[in-house]
């Protein structure tokens, strides 16, 4: 902890709260601008601990409302306006940084309620019950295998153990050097899961991240197989907001920006970006020009 940090606690003065997951120091020595194209979780966590920093930010979005794919925005029914979001969201729990920038609204993450089981789990035990796991994979693949009834023991018997081995050593470099090449759907199969196994564990990574298991890399299937069942205790448990994403993120997120000295301005499409001396100007569809020192390109 820094000395600052520590006279801060001592004195009872409240520390700006910078992101652990960003390292660096927690203030800018001089003052400095950057600005952020896109306001979705990329852009807004960007601009939260830039701001939390002392540098001077402005968030650019080119759409009305904040959010990106997790956004929400009002539409006009007939008698009424309702909000309206792209679709359900997990807030996994194994997440930290993006929880550690929602505690910057919600110190308890109070809005987020868990949800007590995923497609994968039987539904008759609450994850919590199982706690947090040894971060071993093979103990995780034996509870994986425990709370999900559609997977036997018979049916590790009729894997091929050799095809299966690589999804147990999950490395950053030597996986991706070894699977990249090869598709999803060929190492499934090569695996000689049953039909119903293999659509509960391996699907759902394929379906929810919008890859075709033909078309997906067999390496990235391999790494989120290990970062959501096997390599995490905190596996596949995850929350979701009792509220509306603009009401329970959004709006207080550009609160807390703003509170720092940012700004975030909506339908404010970029679309060019010049470098010029000391930075970099930032021309927007409307005509008006930004210039900033750095810029932080968070785009979908
Ligand atoms: C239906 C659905 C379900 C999902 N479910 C989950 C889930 O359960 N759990 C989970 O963790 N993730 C889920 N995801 C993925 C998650 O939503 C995304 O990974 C995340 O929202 C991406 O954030 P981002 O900031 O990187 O990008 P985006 O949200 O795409 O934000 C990019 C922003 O940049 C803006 N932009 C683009 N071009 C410009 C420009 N020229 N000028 C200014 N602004 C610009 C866009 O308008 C947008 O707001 C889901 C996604 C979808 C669509």
């Amino acid at each position: 902890m820094a000395l600052s940090q520590m006279l801060g606690r001592l004195i009872g003065v409240r520390q700006r709260v910078v992101d652990p997951g960003g390292g660096g120091t927690a203030r800018v020595p001089r003052p400095v601008e950057a600005v952020v194209v896109g306001g979705g979780i990329a852009g807004m966590s960007a601009a939260v601990v830039l701001a939390e920093r002392g540098v001077a930010v402005t968030v650019l979005e080119a759409a009305p409302t904040l959010g990106g794919r997790l956004g929400a925005w009002p539409e006009a029914l007939t008698d009424d306006t309702q909000l309206i979001e792209h679709g359900f969201h997990a807030f996994f729990r194994q997440y930290y940084n993006w929880r550690a920038i929602l505690r910057r609204v919600d110190p308890g993450l109070g809005f987020l309620k868990p949800i007590p089981g995923y497609p994968i789990l039987s539904g008759q035990w609450p994850t919590e019950e199982f706690g947090r796991l040894p971060p071993a994979a093979p103990l995780n693949l034996l509870a994986l295998l425990l709370r999900s009834p559609s997977l036997r023991l018979a049916d590790l018997r009729r894997m091929d153990q050799d095809a299966a081995l690589p999804l147990l050593g999950y490395h950053p470099v030597r996986t991706y050097a070894e699977f990249d090449t090869t598709t999803a759907d060929q190492l499934l199969t090569s695996l000689k899961l049953p039909d119903r196994a293999r659509a509960m564990l391996f699907e759902v990574f394929s379906h929810s991240f919008f890859n075709r298991e033909a078309e997906m890399s067999a390496a990235e299937m391999i790494a989120q197989f290990h970062f959501y069942l096997l390599g995490n205790p905190e596996g596949l448990a995850f929350d979701c907001p009792d509220e509306d994403y603009a009401t329970a993120i959004w709006q207080p997120l550009t609160r807390h920006v703003e509170k720092h000295g940012g700004r975030v301005v909506t339908e404010a499409a970029v679309t060019r970006l010049d470098r010029e001396p000391g930075g970099w100007r930032v021309r927007t569809a409307d005509g008006s020009a930004y210039r900033a020192a750095h810029v932080v390109l968070a785009v979908d």
